[in-house]
């Protein structure tokens, strides 16, 4: 039987084993999930919420275990997995369940056409199905929850797939809604790697929500697009941090430092390309790099440590291949720029570079690590002109005294959120919905557009006037061209006095004749 270890980054040393999941045993799940979500989503919304409710209160009582097994899989301080993570998924759990009645209540259609004035129109919001996760490990408990807690509110069966180097946090949530009360075949989890995401795409779920590189973004929406499943694409990012000439550098640099390097650097959403105006570069560089050295980096579970390790050997040398090749190019390493054997395994030191060609990797390539390049603008125009530079599209942030001045620049920079003298935090913010445009992805989890996005929408439509002749019925042999052009003239005429004459010849076709 084939096991995936869970291995602790910060020593490199193997602390458990789960059972793989057969890549045929994907399909099976799939098809009990979808014979437990048909009694699932008739179940009233209430019964459903008791549900998550108590996993809610479940989570709570043990946040301090799933702080810690989520540091001790992924490397970040366990202070950091209970204020992202854990906070979050309360957060997200609690928004949900006060806001699932609200976002899932039916809507009333208006018909703005006098030809369908007689019907009452509706739309529902019915769940999608099945809706298959395939989450990364950088946010084990917060990534998936963010779509799972209101896939299951709104009355879907949940199939996922953590990454295979964080799944004893994907098995922690399933053990907890089992708790809850959760029947078995409505969430399952899916043990592996890339084989088992694969069959999991394979199996025809109805919905895919994958969060994880635009690498294996790409190969999961084709696989798709060949069995028509729509996708949800939360993919890499590479945002920029634009710090103007005007803004409180001292509080820049520290959002700047918090946003780069919380995680080990190894967060979607992070200041990834810093750009200051370059009046204000110098003595920017200067409060950046005094601050940095202020930053502990150790294993998460010590208390004081702001930074842990990277997750795995492969992830640190992709990073140093990007930084060599950026050095070789002329850039400057001003801080930082190597391994910490003496610490474990896979640390490495937060790094700042400067004075980089901008077709150099650090700038072009998504960095999933503690590096943070660094280049000066002339003005607001170059620094937005060198934001939009890149083929990502997630988040940006941009720091000022003027919020008025950021606001107008963040209509002007291409990503889906910008944040004014803030990094990151709006992941956090469970009203927003988060999501990125360009190589970034596409579509939004959170908020209401997220739970929406669990969902697919039903008109339906009740036909209230019988009299009422439908124009578009046969029966065209007994219309002159005279009246179908007074139907076109009253409907569709840009002048009144037209409309008003077409009236009487419109409405005899509206309502005398019988259809065929
Ligand atoms: P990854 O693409 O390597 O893996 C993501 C998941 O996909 C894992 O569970 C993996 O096992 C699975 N997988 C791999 N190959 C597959 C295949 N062919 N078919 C189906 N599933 C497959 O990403 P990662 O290294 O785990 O995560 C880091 C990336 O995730 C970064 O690019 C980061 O920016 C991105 N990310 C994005 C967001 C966001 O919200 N936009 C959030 C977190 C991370």
């Amino acid at each position: 039987m084939t096991v995936i270890p869970a291995i602790n980054p910060a020593t490199g040393e193997t602390f458990a084993e789960s059972p793989a999941t057969a890549p045929e045993a994907v399909a099976v799940a799939v098809g009990t999930a979808r014979q437990a979500q048909g009694p699932w989503a008739h179940r009233p919304l209430d019964e459903r919420r008791r549900v998550i409710a108590r996993f809610q209160d479940l989570l709570f009582t043990r946040r301090d275990e799933a702080a810690r097994l989520v540091s001790r899989e992924n490397g970040k301080p366990v202070v950091e997995a209970m204020l992202t993570d854990v906070a979050v998924s309360l957060d997200i759990t609690r928004y949900y369940l006060r806001h699932a009645r609200r976002i899932l209540r039916p809507r009333r259609l208006t018909h703005s056409n006098i030809a369908v004035l007689g019907k009452r129109g509706r739309l529902h919001w019915d769940p999608m199905g099945v809706i298959a996760i395939i989450a990364p490990w950088n946010y084990p408990l917060l990534l998936p929850l963010g779509e799972a807690v209101p896939a299951l509110l709104a009355g879907n069966a949940v199939v996922f797939k953590p990454s295979e180097f964080t799944v004893r946090t994907g098995l922690f949530i399933q053990d907890l809604l089992r708790q809850a009360g959760l029947e078995p075949d409505l969430f399952q989890v899916m043990v592996g790697g890339g084989e088992v995401g694969q069959a999991l795409v394979a199996a025809g779920p109805d919905k895919i929500f994958f969060t994880g590189s635009a690498r294996t973004g790409r190969q999961v929406a084709k696989a798709a697009a060949e069995q028509i499943i729509p996708v949800n694409l939360e993919l890499g990012g590479s945002d920029p941090c634009i710090v103007l000439a005007d803004a409180n550098l001292e509080r820049a640099a520290s959002g700047a430092i918090w946003s780069r390097f919380t995680n080990g650097g190894q967060t979607c959403v992070a200041a990834k390309r810093l750009i200051v105006e370059r009046k204000v570069y110098q003595r920017f560089l200067e409060i950046l790099l005094r601050k940095l050295s202020g930053l502990t980096v150790g294993p998460g579970n010590q208390p004081g440590v702001d930074m842990g390790p990277m997750i795995r050997d492969s992830q640190v040398r992709e990073l140093e291949r990007q930084l060599a090749a950026t050095v070789a190019r002329g850039a400057r390493i001003r801080v930082g720029g190597r391994r910490r054997p003496d610490l474990g395994p896979t640390f490495f030191e937060p790094t700042v570079v400067t004075d980089l060609p901008l077709d150099a990797p650090l700038w072009r390539e998504e960095v999933f690590g503690p590096v943070l390049p660094v280049v000066a603008a002339d003005d607001e125009d170059e620094a937005i002109r060198l934001a939009n530079d890149s083929a990502y599209g997630l988040s940006a942030s941009i720091w000022t005294g003027d919020r008025a001045r950021g606001e107008a620049m963040a209509r002007r920079i291409e990503s889906g959120s910008v944040l004014i003298n803030d990094a990151t935090c709006h992941v956090g913010i469970v009203e927003v919905p988060h999501g990125g445009e360009k190589e970034s992805g596409l579509g939004r989890t959170h908020g209401e557009i997220g739970m929406l996005e669990t969902c697919k929408p039903r008109y339906v439509g009740t036909d209230l006037l019988d009299w009422f002749r439908k124009p578009w019925w046969f029966g065209y042999h007994e219309e002159s061209a005279g009246d179908r052009e007074a139907i076109m003239q009253f409907l569709y005429s840009p002048s009144l006095w037209a409309r008003i004459r077409a009236i009487p010849r419109a409405l005899r076709l509206l309502v005398n004749r019988r259809p065929v």
